[in-house]
């Protein structure tokens, strides 16, 4: 388990959960945590669930909107 910051709602939880992983110029990536709530209520993918080809946007199951940023 670990204890992080949930992007969703904004607190700290202990069952937090990589759902993102945000390249940056240096140093390792951003990580991006969720709790379990969250991922269900916003149907959130985790990172571990990612496609190969992700560059680590938090990302959303199908049905959802796709938060893919071509920028
Ligand atoms: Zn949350």
């Amino acid at each position: 388990m670990t204890a992080a910051r949930c992007f969703k709602h904004g607190e700290v939880v202990q069952d937090a959960v990589a759902v993102g992983a945000i390249e940056r110029m240096t140093g390792p990536p951003f990580m991006v945590y969720a709790c379990a709530p969250c991922i269900e209520t916003h149907r959130i993918l985790l990172l571990d669930d990612h496609p190969a080809d992700s560059v680590g946007n938090v990302r959303y199951r199908r049905g959802e909107r796709e938060t893919t940023s071509t920028s």
